[in-house]
């Protein structure tokens, strides 16, 4: 790699580093505004990628099925009176609206769900940890969202909001506890990992 950097067109240090080498190899790439969101370490492995798959629009919603041919059928799979996308999967439909109702009256907060990525990198939040927990919250979310769609397209059964809470409450609490975070969130006011 060094002999790489230094044929390179790069402006050449003084010396080479191997951190100088490895900016060089990795190259230039862009900054994304939902990279604290996504790439957060509280996240569950299957949480983020969903989560990078939602913020980039690349989940397989009934709208792309639709234009790949694949299915004629673009309605909601949970209340049918829209056509499904990630607008209205993750935020408009009544069903999401009822989930991050719950969401936002367990962690106290006001989450506008129609931009919550704008609204989490802004936030400013005291506690590193607290803000890694909301942020696994709402990705959370969104992941048991998705797999309820699924679930209703596949089962033609309907997860109550109140499931799907639950659901993310033990994901976050299971994942706090792996962080070995259960000791310090009882000394803290604020408490979002009791269920
Ligand atoms: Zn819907």
């Amino acid at each position: 790699m060094k002999g790489g950097f230094a044929a390179g067109t790069c402006l050449l240090p003084d010396k080479y580093q191997v951190s100088s080498g490895y900016n060089w190899l990795m190259g230039q790439h862009q900054h994304v505004p939902w990279y604290p969101l996504i790439w957060n370490r509280t996240l569950l492995p299957r949480h983020a990628f969903i989560g990078w798959l939602i913020v980039q629009g690349r989940l397989m919603t009934r709208d792309k099925l639709f234009k790949f041919g694949i299915t004629t059928d673009q309605a909601c799979a949970i209340c049918f009176s829209q056509n499904e996308n990630h607008q209205h999967l993750f935020s408009d439909c009544t069903y999401s609206t009822l989930c991050w109702d719950l969401l936002n009256e367990w962690l106290g907060l006001s989450i506008p769900k129609t931009r919550v990525v704008d609204w989490y990198i802004t936030w400013r939040c005291p506690s590193l940890m607290k803000k890694q927990i909301v942020g696994a919250a709402i990705v959370a979310l969104w992941y048991h969202i998705w797999h309820a769609r699924n679930i209703a397209r596949i089962e033609a059964r309907v997860l109550a909001p109140r499931y799907i809470l639950r659901q993310v409450k033990q994901d976050i609490q299971g994942r706090c506890q792996e962080r070995k975070w259960t000791l310090k969130l009882t000394k803290l006011p604020w408490e979002p990992v009791y269920v």
